[in-house]
């Protein structure tokens, strides 16, 4: 158990498996990808982790790049969505690989997707260390995942709490 400001937190997704997932999950976007050399959008703050290790378990050419879309405030979602920002390449005819830590109601990769349809991309997708179905309220579905996980909150591996938390190894769920 550890205790971040007023919450305690439990081990829930160990180190191994995460690393064990990601590699499967590196291979099939590397199939998926093969020859397309497709620009992959990291999703700021909390996918870096997740980015780093994910791009390095894919053996077929790729280009990164990272925005930010603030949405999440401490343990519920505000519901406000807004725009994105530091998108500095061209995504005009591109394929898209978005690459999020969490997708808990939808509302973000909605409004990624929106925007990045607007953008004239070729094709998009959304890849996802962790998704919680019970809280989707959108009808969009990641397309690789990592992880299902009951709509608890989590932290750890690049997701925080209130800002702590995102140098945990492992991934932990609140008591
Ligand atoms: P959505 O728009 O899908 O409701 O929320 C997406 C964002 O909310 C994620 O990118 C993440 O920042 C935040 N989020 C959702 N659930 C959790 C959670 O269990 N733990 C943490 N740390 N952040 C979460």
């Amino acid at each position: 158990m550890i205790k971040i400001l007023d919450k305690e937190f439990i081990p829930y997704i160990s180190d191994k498996q995460i690393r064990d997932r990601i590699k499967e999950m590196g291979s099939e976007i590397s199939k998926e990808y093969a020859d397309k050399k497709p620009l992959l959008i990291s999703v700021l703050n909390g996918s870096f982790i997740f980015t780093a290790d994910l791009i390095r378990t894919i053996d077929t050419p790729v280009e990164v790049s990272f925005i930010r879309v603030a949405s999440y405030q401490a343990l519920q979602t505000t519901g406000k969505v807004r725009e994105i920002l530091g998108l500095k390449e061209n995504v005009f005819g591109r394929d898209i690989l978005i690459l999020e830590d969490i997708v808990d109601t939808g509302t973000t990769l909605e409004h990624l997707l929106e925007a990045f349809k607007d953008l004239g991309t070729k094709t998009i997708k959304v890849a996802t260390l962790l998704h919680k179905p019970d809280a989707q309220q959108k009808a969009e579905k990641p397309d690789f995942v990592g992880f299902e996980i009951p709509n608890k909150f989590v932290v750890g591996y690049g997701l925080d709490y209130e800002g702590l938390g995102r140098e945990l190894k492992e991934i932990y769920q609140l008591r």
